[in-house]
């Protein structure tokens, strides 16, 4: 190869190195997924994708009718069958269920064709007032479309104490989080339920107080004000309540996502316990109090113990563990 050709060869392979990044990257949303832009309005969404606002808000666990750029949308889309698809994969892969895409489509089978075009739904979410009960997945899914505009830095665990386990009786989660967001309020006297996330015995996972809205519990303001509160269901004091598996993994699996989310590192200044907080001064003291000067909660027998040792021992190297697992399923 002459000098000539080596010069051009060298010029194109730095000019290929220099090409900006973003241009090879491929955009990964879905059709199903719609970004919301600045002008855009839950009517005007809706309206575009021919469904009504309630559809739009109960296929989006959406609490209100205010909307954040950035934030990610479950949408309608008309999708064509190709050979060897069945219902049940294409339900799945669109995030619809077999039973939305036959209603839909007026099917009175599960057979389809290739060629077929069919309008695909996204499936609802199970709501109740502004409470949102989720599987580990959906949640995940959920939080992912989620624009969060406060500055997020404290992942906070609590025990509700009581309602404890008993009384928790398979399907009655949308009675106690009404009932303690009624405590919250009419005994209280706050804003609305105090925690943002509640967990399950069945390890169901509720969004009821809005991510945006800083939690308001008796931790005390400075825990709250770069917080989000999560509340497991139960009395995890020893001789109490015995954590189930399912509950266990889904308080690891939560706070691992968040973590994710927010870019937190598992610390004790990023995942904290109430039982770190003074219940006078709203101070964090970690583990120098005396006992009557903090609750116990999440429980002392929280994942091991509620003191940071145990804290550092048991509960992160879980966490972390499954953020790593998280973080390998998404690439
Ligand atoms: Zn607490």
């Amino acid at each position: 190869m002459n000098k000539k050709y080596s010069c051009i060869l060298l010029l194109i392979s730095i000019m290929l190195i220099l090409l900006p990044y973003p241009t090879m990257a491929v955009d990964t949303t879905p059709p199903n997924l719609y970004v919301v832009q600045t002008a855009d309005t839950l009517p005007s969404i809706a309206k575009r994708y021919n469904i009504s606002t309630h559809e739009l808000k109960i296929t989006n666990g959406l609490q209100s009718d205010s909307l954040i750029k950035g934030q990610k949308l479950w949408v309608p889309v008309t999708y064509e069958v190709t050979t060897g698809e069945n219902l049940e994969e294409i339900a799945w892969a669109n995030n619809s269920t077999i039973q939305t895409i036959k209603e839909t489509n007026n099917l009175t089978s599960n057979h389809v064709y290739p060629g077929q075009i069919l309008t695909i739904k996204p499936k609802k979410m199970n709501m109740n007032g502004q409470h949102i009960l989720m599987n580990r997945d959906e949640f995940k899914d959920w939080l992912f479309n989620q624009q969060i505009t406060r500055d997020i830095q404290l992942i906070q665990q609590h025990h509700t104490w009581k309602p404890s386990y008993k009384n928790f009786h398979g399907n009655n989660h949308f009675q106690l989080l009404n009932s303690m967001q009624h405590h919250h309020m009419k005994t209280m006297g706050w804003d609305n339920i105090a925690q943002n996330i509640t967990t399950f015995p069945d390890g169901k996972i509720a969004v009821s107080r809005p991510l945006n809205t800083a939690p308001e519990g008796s931790i005390g303001p400075k825990a709250n004000k770069h917080g989000i509160a999560i509340e497991h269901i139960g009395n995890f004091d020893q001789g109490h309540d015995v954590m189930t598996k399912e509950h266990q993994e889904t308080i690891v699996y939560i706070t691992a996502l968040l973590s994710l989310k927010f870019g937190l590192t598992p610390s004790i200044d990023t995942i904290t316990y109430h039982h770190w907080w003074h219940y006078k001064t709203k101070e964090r003291v970690l583990d120098n109090a005396k006992s009557y000067e903090v609750k116990s909660c999440p429980g002392t027998n929280f994942f091991g113990g509620n003191s940071t040792n145990s804290a550092k021992k048991y509960f992160y190297p879980l966490v972390k563990e499954k953020m790593k697992e998280l973080e390998g399923l998404a690439k």
